[in-house]
């Protein structure tokens, strides 16, 4: 394999680039100057270098972002600014499954509650979905917060998805019961086979409105 197809290969392991895509983006770096390139690496760089995850809900998030962390370097856990935000509602917990889902119910702002990003999905038949989700930390986040009232499961309505609700769910009715934790699931508002990160406001309105 030479340098351009190894990088083709690089860029079709991006999350919805297929390999045509791949083999534009090559092309496009091939005519660029060595300063785009250069910069183009350091600022690769310098968002790895400044990004955090959230230890509360595993988000991702870029340092500059979170004002209330800069003072408390003293504070242990890194906390992203939506959990360390004191006026978000601290009893209602969303699982979703990726960053771009948690930006989608951001934007509609419907919701005032907290996050959880379950990192993935288990597609059906899949023997140890440990490994696709972070099912160990939802269920350490669980347990440890006594001030949960609800657990709403917002996630894709696709097969796959359908699949790692049920997984959720299971997992996580043993530890809601004795806490009296509801769990609902958002409404079918959003279509079967739909994908949160693609749903509009209105519509992440309304299935939050007619969750069950
Ligand atoms: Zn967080």
């Amino acid at each position: 394999m030479n340098s351009s197809q190894g990088l083709e290969e690089i860029f079709a392991r991006f999350p919805g680039i297929g390999p045509r895509q791949a083999r534009r983006f090559v092309y496009y770096l091939m005519n660029k100057s060595p300063t785009f390139i250069k910069e183009f690496i350091q600022t690769i760089n310098e968002v790895k270098k400044s990004t955090n995850e959230c230890e509360n809900c595993r988000r991702f998030f870029i340092e500059e972002e979170s004002g209330l962390n800069q003072p408390s370097k003293k504070r242990q856990k890194t906390l992203c600014d939506i959990c360390s935000d004191l006026n978000r509602d601290r009893s209602v917990l969303m699982i979703v499954t990726r960053e771009s889902d948690f930006e989608s119910v951001e934007k509609s702002g419907a919701y005032k509650g907290l996050y959880f990003i379950l990192g993935g999905t288990v597609p059906i038949l899949d023997k140890e979905p440990e490994k696709r989700i972070r099912l160990r930390a939802l269920l350490d986040r669980i347990s440890n917060d006594s001030g949960l009232n609800e657990i709403i499961l917002s996630l894709n309505t696709t097969p796959d998805g359908e699949h790692t609700m049920t997984i959720v769910k299971e997992a996580i009715e043993k530890l809601a019961r004795p806490k009296r934790i509801k769990i609902s699931v958002l409404g079918r508002g959003l279509s079967t086979g739909a994908e949160l990160e693609y749903a509009d406001s209105d519509t992440i309105r309304n299935a939050l409105k007619n969750r069950q």
